[in-house]
């Protein structure tokens, strides 16, 4: 749902309006506005029906439009191949949304931590690749299989 951002910007330049302009005619924060057009937040589902009642669109006509614009600057870019991920806080990201912020061996939210499959201690990398996310005891588990279960047994008794 990134379509939002850019495009607002957009529709709301046409109408020749400043942020401030627009957020009053929201009823919401100037700063709210720039969150949305920067897309570092997502309109909820009020805010985008009263941004289509203040364009004079219902809410299909006005996704509709959004996705068309966001189709058209989608058009006019080079497709984008893979993001590059050059930061551990982006891999962060990224590595949680793929796996859906729960354990990728039981499926399980509880007590969720993220694994090196190659451990970090034998030279695995923080990487996309490498890394997955585990609830504890599934972690403890995979823990225990590459560290021998003695060594590990040091760690969980003390
Ligand atoms: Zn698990």
């Amino acid at each position: 749902m990134s379509y939002a951002g850019k495009n607002l910007k957009y529709l709301r330049k046409l109408r020749g309006w400043t942020q401030e302009e627009f957020a009053n005619k929201l009823k919401i924060k100037r700063s709210l506005v720039g969150a949305y057009e920067e897309e570092r937040a997502e309109p909820r589902i009020e805010i985008l029906e009263e941004i289509g009642s203040i364009f004079k669109l219902s809410l299909d006509e006005l996704l509709q439009k959004l996705v068309a614009l966001g189709l058209k600057e989608y058009q006019r870019v080079k497709p984008v191949a893979a993001p590059r991920l050059d930061s551990k806080a982006q891999t962060k990201r990224v590595m949680w949304e793929r796996d859906q912020r729960r354990c990728t061996n039981c499926g399980s939210y509880f007590a969720v931590q993220e694994d090196h499959k190659h451990p970090k201690a034998w030279g695995g990398q923080y990487s996309l690749n490498n890394m997955r996310l585990l609830c504890r005891s599934c972690n403890q588990r995979a823990a225990i299989k590459h560290f021998g279960a003695k060594k590990m047994d040091q760690h969980l008794n003390s």
